[in-house]
């Protein structure tokens, strides 16, 4: 079967996940897609697919080589949608042979993809466009990479000619709400390294990301009758107030940094008189960067405090997941491999950091050394998400040249 038709099989799941949920998976209904999925890599005689208690499917190609000196490597994506935005009901449509036109969704013909916009479509003259139909996302992201993963399984099996060591695949829950690596077990997945399939452009490869850390500023006053406060109550939420307007403005901020900046970016208030708390999220590709922007906060919020007789200030801070690049830099041979798998497809090489996280970034400091391949994904979490075939065709074609190159370049023993 084609990557697209299994693609625009999948993509009628729903697989929203959940994070208000405390099971694992979030929502029962990513289940169906990771039970259809086990069933058809046992179908194409992956024997030992199964899906597990949480919900991950693990499943393994045998190898084919003779050498013995071949790695297992793996191959991950996931099948949670965002919910950010509805994946019910997705219809998924084929914009045949792209010509530049706008491509209109029709069951909301505001949402349009114009290439004065999206200036990747550019890239796209000739391709066949997936979108969805205006209402929903398109869940390429990653689903996307999933049909990537079954039609390479699909090739390699049939084709045991084709000399590579064992590959081993899985396909995990709720990675958009921060919980796909939860429960991922790197000793039983037992691979020397692994490949996401879950980023964009064809070409791109990426093996750095941010180091990411939550802090909480709790601000402490004292509420009493309002009627009768004078000289007593201390306003917390007036505090926060005052040291969130003395947050940096033209700096260090989600929208007005890129590239290689980070930022320190609050972004929930919990506010009562008494105590009033401040999330936030701290950004940085260097960790050791993310305690001088976490000095920085102290510093202004005991300021602010200082000028408020009665208040105090407790503070707690979270490590979220660290740059996959400090693990990477120590398996050369993980990113090379890479390179030389996309360049025998016909593909540049983009390397490009990533402004955020990926379950690569945590798989890496589990053990499992973890950069992310590109999908073909485009306007993730959005209407106007969209991927073309032929993006998808390569993404196969690097998987298998992958196996390939890993068993080329191995030991005979
Ligand atoms: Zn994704």
């Amino acid at each position: 079967m084609s990557v697209l038709d299994r693609f625009l099989r999948y993509v009628r799941y729903d697989t929203q996940s959940d994070e208000r949920s405390t099971s694992c998976p979030s929502t029962a209904k990513q289940l169906l897609l990771l039970n259809d999925l086990a069933a058809e890599l046992r179908a194409l005689g992956a024997a030992d697919a199964a899906v597990d208690e949480f919900g991950y499917v693990m499943a393994t190609i045998p190898a084919t080589t003779k050498k013995r000196g071949v790695p297992t490597i793996g191959f991950i994506a996931h099948v949670d949608t965002s919910p950010e935005m509805s994946g019910e009901g997705v219809r998924p449509i084929v914009h045949r042979e792209y010509d530049g036109r706008d491509l209109v969704l029709p069951d909301d013909p505001s949402a349009v993809l114009r290439v004065a916009d999206i200036p990747e479509l550019a890239d796209q003259m000739g391709h066949d466009i997936v979108t969805a139909s205006g209402t929903t996302l398109l869940g390429a992201d990653d689903k996307a990479g999933v049909a990537e993963i079954m039609t390479a399984a699909e090739y390699l099996l049939s084709h045991p000619e084709r000399p590579h060591g064992a590959v081993r695949i899985a396909f995990t829950p709720d990675e958009e709400i921060g919980r796909g690596t939860q429960h991922f077990d790197v000793a039983r997945f037992g691979a020397a390294c692994a490949y996401t399939l879950d980023g964009g452009r064809g070409g791109e490869l990426e093996i750095e990301s941010f180091s990411a850390d939550a802090m909480t500023l709790t601000f402490h006053g004292f509420n009493t009758h309002p009627g009768y406060a004078k000289g007593r109550m201390v306003n917390a939420i007036k505090i926060a107030a005052a040291f969130i307007d003395r947050l940096p403005r033209d700096a260090m901020s989600p929208e007005t940094t890129d590239g290689g900046e980070g930022f320190v970016h609050p972004y929930v208030v919990q506010a009562s008189v008494d105590r009033t708390s401040v999330k936030l999220i701290v950004r940085d590709f260097v960790t050791a960067a993310l305690k001088d922007k976490e000095d920085l906060l102290e510093r202004l919020a005991r300021e602010t405090v200082a000028r408020w007789p009665g208040a105090t200030l407790t503070i707690a801070i979270e490590e979220q997941y660290r740059n996959m690049k400090e693990v990477l830099d120590c398996h050369p041979v993980v990113i090379k491999n890479a390179h030389d798998a996309i360049r025998r497809t016909g593909l540049k090489v983009r390397t490009r950091p990533i402004r955020g996280g990926t379950d690569g970034s945590r798989l890496s400091f589990m053990g499992l050394p973890t950069p992310n391949l590109f999908a073909g994904e485009h306007n993730f979490h959005s209407r106007l998400e969209w991927v073309s075939r032929q993006d998808m065709e390569k993404a196969v074609d690097v998987i298998v040249e992958l196996c390939a190159v890993w068993e080329e370049t191995s030991r005979e023993d």
